[in-house]
């Protein structure tokens, strides 16, 4: 992994780069951050660039050529050292396995780099032990730590690490980034970015969802003739959805990707920014007021509102969805 390879987090890199450049490298790093926004790659290519025997020192790319660098690329790299969660959780257990690692002399006499994922997880006992290495740095060993939630870190180990944040992508940013991984699926990528909000690893657990995609089809088979439906039919194809918050959640999105797609071409034409291209014969053919598309952007809104403060997640859709109908027939 080269640094050049991550989208979207100049900012980060820019940080370890420096550090890199005035010989500074901290002894533990904390990425913070969204998911899926490249902490682990950036973390990555920072440990393939430490151990490359001929690096590039004015680009920061690593040779990609030496032997560390291909077993950095392989993911066998003796001095990398990853550790991943065991189930819900990062036990003492695996942190004494892995400190008694990190104490053996590094294999190249170079850089040691421990990534710990998804940090977040360790239990009060893990952190404590990390901690009293943490507190004792050893030279060349670079503590990695990566995690989404940072408010669930215990503050000593906050102290310890040099903290880095990573931010959410932009839109273009995504859509540039799946269409070179999944140029096939072109028709989807819109949309998926949309949902995604600014993660690449949601959109393509969105992409990989073929559940998500089914629902999206019989949802929008619904709204299409919604205006003709009865109230009796609604409710009984939210049956289906009873307790299921998640899918419950991802309609509610879709709706609104909707209505504000119908919006768009009713206001300013403008179909080249439509997210769900691939419905836009059905899309131009509904025809509701702008007044009242905003309407039900609002319901939506609500829906979505009350979805987060724990309502049920099938009353939620029918009474959603029942008020859309009803300001579909105004
Ligand atoms: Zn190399």
């Amino acid at each position: 992994m080269q640094f050049s390879e991550i989208q979207g987090q100049e900012k980060a890199i820019h940080i370890l780069q420096c550090a890199i450049q005035n010989s500074h490298i901290a002894h533990a790093y904390l990425f913070t951050g969204p998911e899926g926004v490249g902490k682990k790659q950036t973390a990555l290519a920072l440990a393939q660039y430490l151990n490359c025997t001929s690096p590039d020192l004015q680009t920061f790319v690593s040779c990609g050529r030496c032997p560390s660098c291909i077993q950095s690329i392989s993911g066998s790299h003796p001095d990398l050292l990853i550790l991943e969660p065991d189930g819900n959780s990062i036990k003492i257990e695996q942190i004494r396995t892995l400190l008694s690692k990190v104490s053996l002399r590094s294999y190249e006499n170079t850089y040691k780099v421990v990534l710990i994922n998804d940090a977040h997880l360790m239990t009060e006992q893990a952190a404590n032990c990390l901690l009293k290495t943490l507190e004792e740095p050893t030279d060349n060993t670079v503590f990695l730590l990566i995690t989404s939630q940072v408010q669930n870190l215990p503050v000593t180990i906050l102290s310890r690490c040099q903290q880095i944040s990573f931010n959410l992508l932009s839109p273009s940013m995504i859509q540039d980034i799946l269409q070179k991984l999944h140029p096939e699926r072109q028709s989807q990528i819109g949309l998926v970015t949309a949902l995604a909000k600014g993660s690449v690893s949601t959109a393509e657990n969105l992409l990989a969802n073929e559940e998500i995609a089914e629902a999206r089809q019989d949802f929008y088979n619904l709204l299409i003739r919604l205006a003709q439906s009865s109230p009796a039919q609604i409710i009984s194809w939210c049956e289906q959805w009873d307790k299921n918050k998640k899918m419950v959640k991802a309609l509610l999105e879709l709706g609104q990707l909707w209505y504000h797609d119908a919006l768009m071409i009713n206001t300013a034409g403008q179909i080249q920014l439509l997210v769900n291209q691939d419905y836009l014969a059905p899309l131009k053919s509904q025809k509701i007021t702008p007044q009242h598309l905003l309407q039900i952007l609002q319901y939506f809104q609500t829906g979505m509102a009350q979805l987060e403060s724990n309502a049920s997640p099938r009353l939620v859709l029918e009474i959603t969805l029942l008020k859309t109908q009803t300001a579909l027939t105004a």
